[in-house]
């Protein structure tokens, strides 16, 4: 009874102090229901491939990662980028890109008008390689489901692969990143349908500066994209 009451009392006062604005950046929790209001359904199955990624059987780097990294960013967001692998910074954040890729990867996005609350972002691998190392084929193929799985929930209608990695698995192997980057690909993912560009990792860009330029029209062919859809 007391107990009650005392749920009741606290349940009142969230209320009053719109208890939904409290940020919660726990990486387990970014995407909470009540935080951007997205559908029950979506939710679930959010929920429920994050829980098939925790209850993976005899995965390397799962054993040997601190946290699962699953995504950041808004759920409803129609733009969906998808880098490589978690890093150091980011198997003890919980979160994508949060390292000095995520800080460039920010600073590409805020050219273009965007930030980590309109668009939504993940990885091939949810947990971070052994000395960041690229993940193998074996890892690759064992996550891939796991990721398509994630496009297809999500439904974005623009489709950002950061690097080669992220270009191979998604849209095939053997691909060389400087012929493929910026062209749209359409893509189908069960009941997704999302128009697909290459452009390169922001931790390339930062061993190539050069390259950034290329990156930029990238971004431009984004912007005027998401202007055509209106998104
Ligand atoms: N590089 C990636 O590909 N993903 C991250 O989350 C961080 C760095």
């Amino acid at each position: 009874m007391f107990k009650n009451k005392l749920s009741i009392k606290m349940i009142k006062y969230y209320n009053l102090i719109n208890y939904n604005l409290i940020y919660n950046n726990k990486a387990i929790n970014r995407y909470k229901k009540e935080n951007f209001q997205i559908s029950d359904d979506k939710f679930k199955r959010l929920e429920l491939l994050k829980k098939s990624i925790i209850n993976l059987k005899n995965c390397k780097l799962k054993k040997k990662a601190k946290n699962l990294v699953f995504s950041d960013g808004n759920p409803k967001s129609k733009i969906m980028l998808i880098g490589e692998a978690p890093g150091a910074s980011e198997d003890e954040e919980g979160l994508p890109f949060v390292g000095r890729a995520g800080q460039l990867l920010d600073k590409m996005l805020s050219a273009i008008d965007l930030d980590r609350k309109k668009v939504y972002i993940s990885n091939i691998v949810n947990y971070r390689p052994p000395d960041n190392r690229t993940p193998s084929e074996e890892e690759i193929a064992r996550y891939l489901p796991l990721i398509t799985k994630h496009i297809e929930i999500i439904n974005p209608k623009i489709l950002v692969l950061l690097g080669s990695t992220a270009m191979n698995a998604i849209i095939g192997d053997q691909l060389v990143i400087s012929k493929m980057r910026g062209k749209w690909i359409e893509k189908q993912f069960g009941n997704c349908k999302t128009s697909a560009i290459v452009t390169f990792h922001p931790a390339f860009l930062m061993r190539q500066p050069a390259q950034k330029k290329m990156a930029w029209i990238d971004l431009k062919m984004i912007r005027d994209k998401k202007l055509k859809l209106k998104i």
